[in-house]
């Protein structure tokens, strides 16, 4: 099942295929989910976070782009929507919209855009649950806060998820990235999986570690392992933009109403079954693309 239990960690399995399915309803009860793009010249990330959200079911998915990159992003996106959002006042007010059930902010964002958009979101959500399902943070969002950690861990609630590679967890969680040792996956010294969890109690927040080996921790102790060191390499997936679409999928199944830890692993889980279906040549933009057959194979 998806459900990992507090203890060792478990490895991630193949989604239920009725978790993912639609049962009907408009694209409404599918969730809306909200993707923040950076500035001119830094949108794909953005839009391949939204490809992955669409595509991975979220009833409706709006990119919130700077006027500045509007007409970047206006002539590339099909599927989406595209409103603008300056600055954190502009984010606010589009999270008025109690129909907009998750946010992704982080890929290709840029700090200074961090900086001003991640508190008002966070606040937005602990506050007054506005995204309702939640907020993942990825990329520049995470960067963002090197200097201080902790005015982020402050922030965050039980509705977000954060998606480090490794040197985002090394800014955010350094002393537990310097405990890792050269094979940080298994053995008895601090483990890959020991510093997620510990990642996770610290933030009070789901903690999606990635690499070739992605490890999933909650802050109620529970680890699940996406292991590309079994049988689940895709070594493909070491390329530009991967991460964004992994942050999307999170975001696609927030949306859609799925708690954060089992969104999460599923997220994790498909990524890597995409990169396995498509293989080698695989570019970011062919992950979610590659998502309705794998959805169809489950
Ligand atoms: P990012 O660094 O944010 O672009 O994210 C890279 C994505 O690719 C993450 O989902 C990683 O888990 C995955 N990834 C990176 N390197 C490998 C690898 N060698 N084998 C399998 N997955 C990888
Ligand atoms: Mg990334």
């Amino acid at each position: 099942s998806q459900d990992a239990v507090p203890g060792p960690a478990r490895r991630v399995d193949a989604p239920p295929a009725e978790t993912l399915a639609k049962g009907g309803g408009h694209k409404f009860s599918h969730g809306h989910a909200v993707v923040i793009s950076g500035g001119f010249g830094k949108t794909g990330a953005a839009r391949l976070a939204a490809r992955g959200a669409l595509r991975i079911g979220a009833g409706l998915v709006t990119l919130g782009v700077p006027g500045a990159a509007q007409m970047e992003v206006a002539g590339q996106i099909t599927g989406l929507m595209m409103t603008r959002v300056e600055d954190g006042a502009a984010l606010a007010a589009l999270l008025e919209d109690g129909r907009i059930t998750a946010l992704c902010l982080g890929p290709g964002l840029g700090l200074d855009r961090a900086r001003a958009l991640v508190p008002v979101a966070l606040d937005q959500a602990a506050e007054r649950a506005r995204p309702a399902r939640g907020v993942v943070l990825d990329a520049d969002a995470l960067t963002a806060y090197r200097d201080d950690p902790e005015a982020l861990f402050a922030r965050l609630h039980a509705r977000s998820v954060l998606t480090p590679h490794d040197g985002e967890f090394a800014r955010l969680f350094p002393d537990l990235a310097a405990r890792l040792g050269d094979t940080p996956h298994a053995g008895p010294a601090y483990s890959k999986a020991d510093a997620a969890r510990d990642a996770a109690r610290r933030a009070g927040c789901v903690v999606v570690f990635k690499g070739p080996d992605t490890v999933i921790a909650d802050p109620q102790g529970r680890v699940a392992v996406n292991a590309g060191v079994y049988d689940r390499a895709a070594p493909w997936l070491a390329t530009a933009g991967t991460g964004d679409v992994l942050a999307g999928f999170v975001t696609g199944l927030l949306a859609r109403g799925m708690a954060p830890m089992p969104a999460a692993q599923t997220a994790a889980w498909l990524h890597v079954a995409c990169a396995r279906h498509f293989g080698p040549g695989l570019i970011s933009e062919d992950l979610p693309e590659a998502l309705p057959a794998v959805l169809r194979a489950l």
